[in-house]
Formats: C-alpha cells, structure tokens, sequence
C-alpha cells in the first residue's frame, strides 16, 4: 500500500484505485510518501487491503 499526500490529507492507496486516481495525482500534485506492506492498512477508496501476493 502507498501512502499520498493529497491536498485532502494523507490516505492510503491500493495499486488498483492508485490507477484509477491518475489524473488526479497529476492534476493535484499528490506526492507519494512512502509504501508499506501491511496486511492490516486498508485503502482509502475501495476499503480493501493488499491484493498483491508476496512470496
Ligand atoms: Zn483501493
């Protein structure tokens, strides 16, 4: 999961909704502060955790 700073604050993004928010980290200047692989955080958006598998 990616942590944004958005003008409307911090929130964490799933790679999927990090996609479909491209225009507006473009348009807004959202700067990526950094990734964290937590099974626990949950996206901002679609309310779901890491969907990616890691191993
Ligand atoms: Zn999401």
């Amino acid at each position: 999961m990616k942590l944004w700073v958005t003008p409307q604050g911090d929130r964490w993004l799933c790679a999927e909704c990090e996609q479909d928010c491209a225009q507006a980290i473009t348009e807004q200047g959202w700067r990526m502060a950094f990734v964290k692989i937590d099974p626990m955080l949950r996206c901002a958006e679609c309310k779901q955790g890491d969907v990616e598998i890691f191993d």
